[in-house]
């Protein structure tokens, strides 16, 4: 099996930023396997499913997979990088990530994606090192306290109201900590960053030392 990078941790650690240079100093193939849920979120939505019809996005997971195959299931023509971080989507996506059917269907698209790349892969999102790739011999789980990630979102994107993204991290966090299905956790063998005060190019600095080890 080829490399795989792990870039675990909660939302706005610094997972994207960190895994993209990695990718670019290292060479590896780079996916945010965020977008897979992001993509079943804005279909259940624009298909007006409740997010605990969970036969109903179950179905529409082998129906998404059955009409464009594993390559177009991950790319969704339909739905644009913008749409797919629009608040609704954002907001709906943790609920349809809990159900066990979608996580099944996100693994096994992550799993083909690799293998289909045959060559060194970074991979960031919640349970890549504990239970989509346990095996992976680099692992990372990017932390910083919530009040900081919202604030970095916060200087990231303009229009954005610093009380409204902490309630959402909040949120998304209990979200993810809570389910029952590969929770957001730390994989044991994990190299924890707590990112909080550190830079961007610090946390960048300990992940390509332990990636060259
Ligand atoms: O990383 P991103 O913010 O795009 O992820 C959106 C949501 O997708 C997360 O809050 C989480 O609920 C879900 N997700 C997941 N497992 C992954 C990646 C994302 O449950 N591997």
């Amino acid at each position: 099996t080829e490399t795989i990078v792990a870039v675990d941790g909660p939302a706005a650690a610094g997972k994207t930023t960190t895994s993209r240079v990695l990718m670019a100093i290292f060479g590896l193939r780079y996916l945010e396997s965020g977008r897979i849920y992001r993509i079943i979120a804005a279909e259940a939505l624009r298909r007006n499913l409740p997010p605990d019809d969970i036969a109903a996005i179950e179905a529409l997971c082998e129906e998404l997979l059955s009409e464009t195959g594993p390559n177009t299931a991950l790319a969704s023509p339909r739905h644009t990088p913008d749409s797919l971080r629009s608040p609704a989507v954002t907001g709906l996506v943790p609920g349809v990530a809990r159900i066990p059917g979608v996580r099944t269907h996100a693994t096994a698209l992550i799993r083909q994606w690799a293998a289909d790349q045959a060559a060194p892969c970074i991979i960031e999102g919640r349970d890549i090192g504990t239970a989509v790739f346990p095996a992976a011999p680099v692992k990372f789980y990017l932390n910083a306290t919530p009040e900081v990630r919202a604030e970095r979102r916060v200087g990231q994107e303009s229009g954005l109201s610093y009380p409204a993204v902490l309630q959402d991290i909040l949120r998304r966090d209990y979200q993810d900590t809570t389910r029952a299905s590969a929770p957001l956790i730390p994989a044991r063998d994990a190299i924890e960053i707590d990112t909080t005060d550190l830079t961007i190019q610090q946390v960048i600095h300990r992940m390509a030392t332990a990636y060259r080890a």
